[in-house]
């Protein structure tokens, strides 16, 4: 019998009838299986004496006598105090809505106890803790590792555990192992049923360990079928070959009208896509471009691809203000050669959405540009052949798979500027071609950095005057919309005032923050693409795509309280012009307003590098591979034990060992073979890994 199979209902299990059964189902819990699979969150050691003493170290695990009981509060409120000691110390324990106790903990009588104290009101207490008579017998619940589940209103510690303990004692036994046994023994795993019955009630904290390796591999196992499938199909499918013609003929004429040509990374990333938009599988391909790199254009280019195969492409940008500016570049480019774009956001009025959904519907749109709204419940696709995704990393793995479902295995583009450290790339995303444009436009030169104390902060406003007057435009970023109640930081409205009417009051100035409405924010975009208004007061809301070449300053205040990627791209909407642009970091360093080390490193990384890939690599090394960009939380892919990050050990070792073993006898991805052939009959959750 495999876990997966127990699909017995919880009835089965001694001690659970209806009320219980439908606790669980409210914890999600419907089956024997899904309860031996309901793993813990935590385990508590109860396996080493913790004194009262030593509180404050570590949650106290003794043997306690009972030496008073009193009582404070009044009616309901009315609670139980049972003073106990053990050989370090005195406690009193708190028994809110728990006055029973007083029957059951009697005076000079010892005690078990496990709890968590603090210092209050002069004494040392605890209102969450564990109790149980010393008897003869062994303790179930001291002197081992406790289990600590994920509870509900309805669903107590002890029941659970109680539940869990009597369906691995009535299933545990037979389960049988799902990894091949040479692969169980080369990794040092444990078999399936003792790793079951050992991440509940490990023996020691080995064996937990050895539970949790053998169970996450287990699960990546599974993952890396799923990625290697794909890549293997790919793979061994005929072709690869290069397309007829580099660059189709409606291409051609979008190149020609442009006032420049292409970087060779433009070129190279076109050739991957039309040699994938032309060959036997979608094509899922990310392309990584530093900010600036013109991605956008690379992602008109394959819009246009589509339509020639008779298709309709569809561009998702993070934010309405992006997916209008593309919407805006896609009909100046685009429309000239007879393709029909559209801008679909959330909150275009009701009359134009529906001509607009009907048009896209009949296939009377071809290139349709939006934000997360384009996979709306009501929007319906005639023939859906490329989805793009702009700036890929902030959106979620569904996400994604919600747009690209609107077609039928439609070619998938995504584009980023943040890159994804190799190793996971390669592992996660296993399946999925990188094409990497690494030259910059020619002429752009690389913006100038300084780095200002906030003291200076005239300096650089002087500056930005001098700018201003030779006909440039600025930015100034804040890291609030508005003033903070002790006024410690810089904001943007108040900001903006000043900048108006003390620091430059000849030059037209504008707000702009996400609170403001859509409409606001467009206009007001639109003012300062135009040029109407030289300086633009903003939040980080112009982090991603804004592209106006006009302006050559960005000045961020309080630049230490921005992440290392938020601040690259931030920079990154000036430089894009011919003009020598500027980037000010204005810091704060002051007594109410020390600078952490952290904050230190960041700001002398931008001062020293411009390369993307490098600023990445530094926000790994001071952020942690907790947080990188681009890799969703596990749970988004359905992992329910492995970390992709913290287990990328053994995520490497699992997808070797699927490599391998696939690699060796492709015929195993069509056989009955049960680890392989089980895992892909389950298609979600892990089908959203692909993407
Ligand atoms: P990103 O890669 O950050 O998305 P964009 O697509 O916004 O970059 O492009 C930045 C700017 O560079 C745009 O104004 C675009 O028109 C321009 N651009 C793109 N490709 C080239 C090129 N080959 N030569 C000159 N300018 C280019
Ligand atoms: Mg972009």
């Amino acid at each position: 019998m495999f876990l997966r199979e127990l699909s017995a209902s919880l009835d089965h299990i001694k001690g659970v009838g209806t009320e219980l059964r439908s606790a669980f189902t409210h914890l999600g819990v419907t089956s024997v299986g899904g309860l031996l699979c309901y793993y813990p969150r935590d385990w508590e050691d109860r396996s080493q004496i913790v004194p009262i003493r030593d509180f404050q170290r570590a949650t106290v695990c003794t043997v306690v006598q009972v030496i008073a009981h009193d009582w404070f509060g009044f009616g309901a409120m009315k609670t139980l105090k049972v003073h106990v000691e053990d050989t370090s110390g005195q406690g009193v324990l708190v028994c809110f809505k728990r006055p029973f106790l007083e029957n059951q903990l009697e005076v000079g009588k010892q005690y078990r106890l496990w709890g968590t104290f603090f210092y209050k009101y002069g004494e040392i207490q605890s209102s969450n803790f564990e109790i149980e008579a010393v008897r003869d017998d062994a303790s179930k619940n001291f002197g081992c590792l406790m289990p600590v589940y994920r509870l509900s209103a309805k669903l107590k510690a002890g029941t659970l555990r109680r539940c869990m303990k009597q369906a691995l004692g009535q299933y545990a036994k037979p389960l049988e192992d799902e990894l091949p046994a040479y692969l169980i023994e080369r990794r040092g795993l444990l078999p399936k049923s003792r790793a079951i019955r050992a991440i509940h009630f490990p023996a020691s904290l080995e064996e937990l360990e050895l539970a949790k390796q053998t169970l996450v591999y287990e699960e990546l196992f599974y993952l890396e079928i799923v990625v290697a499938k794909r890549a293997i199909e790919r793979r061994l499918a005929p072709g690869g070959q290069s397309p007829d013609a580099p660059v189709s003929s409606l291409q051609r004429r979008l190149l020609e009208r442009l006032p420049f040509s292409l970087t060779q990374g433009q070129l190279a990333a076109l050739a991957d896509i039309n040699r994938d938009m032309d060959g036997p599988y979608p094509m899922a391909r990310l392309i990584q471009g530093d900010v600036g790199s013109g991605k956008t254009l690379v992602s008109f280019l394959a819009a246009l691809r589509a339509a020639e195969m008779g298709g309709q492409a569809a561009l998702m940008a993070p934010t309405e203000l992006l997916a209008r500016q593309h919407a805006e570049n896609a009909a100046r480019l685009l429309e000239p050669l007879g393709l029909r774009p559209a801008f679909l956001t959330g909150n275009i009025k009701s009359s134009g959405r529906a001509r607009l959904l009907k048009n896209l519907a009949l296939g009377q749109i071809d290139f349709v540009i939006g934000t997360h709204a384009l996979f709306s419940r009501d929007v319906h696709y005639r023939n859906l052949r490329l989805v793009v995704i702009d700036e890929q990393h902030r959106f979620g793995v569904l996400q994604r798979q919600a747009i690209v479902e609107k077609g039928d295995q439609p070619d998938l583009l995504m584009m980023s500027a943040t890159p994804i450290p190799r190793t996971l790339a390669l592992t996660v995303f296993g399946d999925m071609d990188v094409s990497i444009i690494r030259d910059m436009p020619p002429g752009r030169k690389p913006v100038i950095t300084h780095l200002a104390l906030q003291s200076n902060e005239t300096r650089v406003y002087d500056f930005v005057r001098q700018q201003l007057a030779a006909g440039r435009q600025a930015y100034f970023v804040y890291p609030l919309i508005e003033a903070d109640e002790n006024k410690s930081l810089k904001d943007a409205e108040s900001m903006a005032t000043r900048l108006s009417e003390e620091i430059f009051p000849e030059y037209d100035m504008s707000l702009i923050h996400s609170k403001l409405s859509e409409e606001e924010k467009r206009i007001t975009m639109e003012n300062f693409r135009q040029g109407v208004i030289r300086v633009l007061v903003a939040t980080s809301v112009v982090e991603v795509g804004v592209d106006v070449p006009n302006a050559t300053c960005m000045v961020i205040e309080h630049a230490e309280r921005f992440g290392l990627s938020a601040l690259h791209q931030l920079r990154g909407r000036v430089g894009r012009g011919s003009e020598q642009s500027y980037c000010f970091l204005v810091y704060a360093d002051g007594e109410n307003n020390r600078l952490s080390n952290d904050g230190k490193e960041r700001l002398k990384v931008m001062k020293n590098s411009a390369d993307g890939f490098v600023i990445a690599e530094e926000d790994l090394r001071l952020r942690g591979p907790g947080q990188i960009a681009g890799i969703e939380q596990s749970g988004n892919i359905g992992l329910s034990i492995a970390d992709l990050v913290r287990d990328i050990n053994i995520l490497e070792h699992a997808r070797a060992d699927v490599f391998a073993m696939l690699e060796a006898d492709p015929e195993l991805l069509q056989s009955e073979h049960q680890c392989v052939a089980q895992v892909l009959k389950r298609a979600p959750p892990f089908a959203n890994v692909a993407l």
